[in-house]
């Protein structure tokens, strides 16, 4: 991995914010696009925008094999068994609550168990407590441990046979805990129950083999790993999908339309009512070529590397607490220094042109845990460098100064 080369890819990086190198350490929220990307969506635009599984000219049947082409990209992405298992969504959200609505409406009963944690994004808790009013279900949580992370044994505690689904993320948006999936998954269906992953933080990071996590179903979204925003994946568990009902409706996903009655097509495009985004599965496609040609081992070797320099220089400025493991975290340092509200700390490091996060990280619930209301957070990707986290550090020193 040759990280000039791979600068020259990012353009939006080569530019100044408020007089100063900009420093993009927000990827957590966003990730930035290379070149490949962008070009492979204004080729779409300029070359042969139209609308998809329609037309029989020659524009749209290319635009129809270019929408479908990305989802095989994203099947073997993945390593789905089949194509059919792909459902392109909005993002993480909708396709959290595609699931919610769709199978667990069918699926989940009054007095039935939901099983979460207090780790989880808004987008992968929110749609169950949802799910969970509407059913008069219960909605179970996993102790955490003081660090954040999920011990087995308290999975395995939680579970019982009212339990019908368990909701919870592979990589923390906060934490960076990284959760043992593979062995929740086997305790999960040990009892006959299903898992849903979020998978937001995890699949720009690292490989991810939803056969071999044995998963019911997983969400992430584009513009985390280098693709536009407006995309995401739901991945399902084919016999699954099959099974649930859609939760739209309209063009596209109808089989047969009757004055009253109408049909579904198969999956999977049952779930994908309307016309779909077109443009940003190609941009999808071409950052997951991004992602291969780099090599996701290779980004998490290397992420890891920054996550540790980082750390080890973070941890030695006095009065600064950083949550989660210092072990086995993914790229992403979540903070508070003594004294800094993260917002006055977050716009200070922006006039440095240092972009961090500064909030409650749609995380309210681990907030809560953490007995803080907000706290700042700097993520890294393939694209970040040691020298950046140099520069990071010299303006939180002066930011520390600065306010205390
Ligand atoms: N889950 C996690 C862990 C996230 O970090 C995010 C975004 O920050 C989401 C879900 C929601 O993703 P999106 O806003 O792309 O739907």
């Amino acid at each position: 991995m040759d990280i000039n080369t791979i600068r020259k890819d990012f353009p939006i990086l080569d530019q100044e914010v408020n007089g100063k190198p900009l420093v993009y350490l927000d990827t957590s929220a966003t990730s930035q696009s290379p070149s490949q990307v962008i070009d492979a969506m204004n080729d779409y635009y300029q070359n042969y925008n139209s609308n998809v599984h329609r037309g029989v000219h020659t524009l749209g049947t290319k635009a129809t094999d270019a929408y479908e082409q990305a989802r095989m990209k994203v099947r073997g992405f993945i390593n789905a068994q089949r194509y059919e298992e792909i459902i392109f969504t909005r993002g993480t959200t909708s396709a959290i609550n595609l699931v919610a609505r769709s199978f667990g409406e069918e699926n989940v009963s009054e007095g039935d168990d939901i099983v979460v944690t207090a780790v989880e994004h808004h987008a992968n808790i929110v749609p169950w407590q949802e799910l969970a009013k509407r059913k008069k279900a219960n909605l179970v949580f996993i102790p955490l441990e003081a660090d954040g992370t999920i011990k087995l044994e308290n999975v395995e505690a939680v579970m019982s046979d009212r339990t019908k689904i368990v909701a919870l993320t592979h990589v923390s948006n906060v934490l960076g805990t990284i959760n043992d999936i593979k062995s929740i998954a086997e305790i999960v269906h040990s009892h006959g129950a299903y898992i849903a992953v979020d998978g937001a933080q995890a699949v720009p990071h690292m490989s991810v083999d939803v056969q071999d996590l044995d998963v019911d179903f997983y969400a992430f979204s584009g513009h985390k790993m280098l693709g536009p925003t407006g995309i995401g994946v739901l991945y399902g568990k084919a016999d699954l999908l099959d099974n649930m009902e859609p939760i739209e409706y309209g063009g596209d996903m109808i089989d047969f339309v009757d004055l009253r009655e109408s049909t579904w097509t198969d999956l999977p495009v049952k779930f994908e009512a309307g016309t779909p985004m077109i443009a940003e599965a190609i941009g999808l496609s071409a950052a997951i070529d991004y992602i291969n040609e780099v090599g996701a081992d290779e980004i998490l070797r290397y992420e890891q590397e920054l996550v540790k320099y980082a750390y080890d220089k973070m941890s030695q400025i006095e009065g600064i607490e950083i949550y989660g493991p210092r072990e086995e975290r993914a790229g992403l340092i979540t903070f508070n220094l003594d004294g800094v509200h993260p917002h006055d700390l977050a716009t200070a490091l922006d006039s440095d042109g240092v972009a961090v996060r500064a909030g409650h990280h749609c995380a309210q619930p681990l907030m809560k845990f953490l007995e803080v209301s907000s706290t700042a957070r700097a993520s890294f990707y393939l694209y970040n460098t040691k020298d950046e986290i140099d520069y990071f550090i010299d303006s939180l020193e002066r930011t520390k100064e600065f306010f205390t």
